[in-house]
């Protein structure tokens, strides 16, 4: 079977002095045409994407500077201010408090999309229209039969700049067997539990980073205002951030890469993502952030696919009976079968189970027979401390 799928690979780029102002240019623009967008959808109530568009047909008439601005890029700032009307009328209807939607502040606005047309890859340089060659880093090969669909470019906190390249590949589906399966729990004590009783657990290092980080936010926070020292401590603060950032995504690199060569479907739930979003702790949140882009990784290199997370925790693993447990129950027990085994490992085999039931596919019983808990977590325990000691 071949599928289409779309990747995104990102690629560090190294503008001249002259390129950098151009950059920062258009992404002023980008801003300024963002915030009127915003502007008129506070005034109007809801626009679409056409209508949109002809305002910005209407912007340009009376703002001749835009015409410096590759086209398409302009247009796609009014998706973005379509997609973010659109997510407030969601979470509106999700039941959360929403005020109006929210003007672009200069220091949240970092990116910029060329869309379809306008850019080219070639020779070690990145040719964006209307803003010319800028040094590329193409530190990895683009797979056979890509497109390049999109670019989006983006400045770090920390003042760095990056090309978010996403191309569609056709590519081969793999076939789907049991012993090529796998079933992945995320969590909050462990990173993830798998079906076949591999445990990683949260990278120690990251959790170490996060000292550092509220040390400086508390500085931050005892800084007078406009100050410079407070200015300098908030630049620390994004370069640890970026840091973690950095340190996470390599983590989870080295994790999907680890499931891409052993198994060639990987099932996962579908996860709540607006409720992970709320919580406000700060480890929770590094951690969180860490899932979307882990599953993101997992579905290129390897399939992904997600199940509904119903009962995935409460239901026996090996007799389907249902054993409710609160958060604090480490342990899953079955009066019915005799089944014990760690609640994530057991909710893991239940994603195994969904995920092959989608595809027809039936678990057989001794992959389900009972593993003494002790046993297997201290087998995955060792295999996995290579991850913990990066
Ligand atoms: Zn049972």
């Amino acid at each position: 079977m071949i599928a289409v799928i779309t990747r995104t690979f990102q690629f560090r780029i190294y503008p001249n002095s002259q390129q950098l102002s151009k950059l920062h240019q258009t992404l002023g623009a980008c801003r300024w045409t963002y915030n009127k967008m915003v502007e008129k959808i506070r005034k109007e109530g809801f626009q679409t994407r056409n209508d949109l568009n002809y305002f910005l047909t209407e912007l340009k008439e009376s703002e001749q500077w835009l015409y410096d601005h590759h086209s398409k890029m302009l247009q796609m700032v009014s998706t973005q201010a379509d997609g973010a009307q659109k997510a407030l009328i969601q979470l509106h209807k999700n039941g959360y408090k929403t005020g109006n939607l929210k003007f672009a502040r200069f220091s949240e606005y970092n990116t910029f999309v060329y869309n379809q047309s306008g850019f080219e890859i070639k020779n070690g340089f990145l040719y964006l229209s209307k803003i010319g060659k800028i040094r590329i880093i193409l530190h990895r090969q683009f797979p056979v039969n890509h497109t390049i669909k999109q670019i989006t470019i983006s400045k770090s906190k920390s003042g760095r700049w990056h090309a978010c390249v996403s191309c569609v590949i056709d590519t081969i589906l793999p076939k789907i067997s049991i012993a090529k399966s796998v079933g992945i729990d995320v969590g909050i004590k462990n990173f993830a539990y798998d079906s076949a009783g591999f445990v990683t657990p949260n990278p120690l290092n990251l959790q170490k980073m996060l000292k550092p980080l509220a040390r400086v936010q508390r500085k931050i926070a005892r800084r007078q205002k406009d100050s410079k020292n407070r200015k300098k401590a908030v630049r620390f603060y994004q370069i640890i951030h970026e840091r973690i950032r950095n340190r996470r995504k390599d983590f989870l690199h080295k994790v999907s890469s680890l499931y891409a060569e052993k198994y060639n479907v990987v099932f996962v739930e579908r996860l709540a993502k607006l409720n992970m979003v709320k919580n406000h702790s700060l480890a929770r949140s590094v951690l969180d952030s860490g899932w979307g882009m882990f599953t993101n990784m997992l579905d290129y290199k390897a399939m992904l696919v997600e199940v509904p997370a119903k009962n995935t925790t409460v239901d026996c693993s090996r007799c389907g009976n249902a054993v409710p447990k609160s958060l604090a129950i480490r342990t899953h027990r079955c009066d019915v079968c005799g089944l014990v085994l760690d609640r994530d490992h057991n909710a893991a085999i239940n994603i195994l189970k969904k995920g092959l039931g989608i595809f027809n596919i039936k678990l057989p019983q001794e992959l389900r027979k009972v593993t003494p808990v002790e046993i297997s977590m201290r087998s995955s325990k060792q295999e996995a401390t290579s991850f913990s000691e990066w």
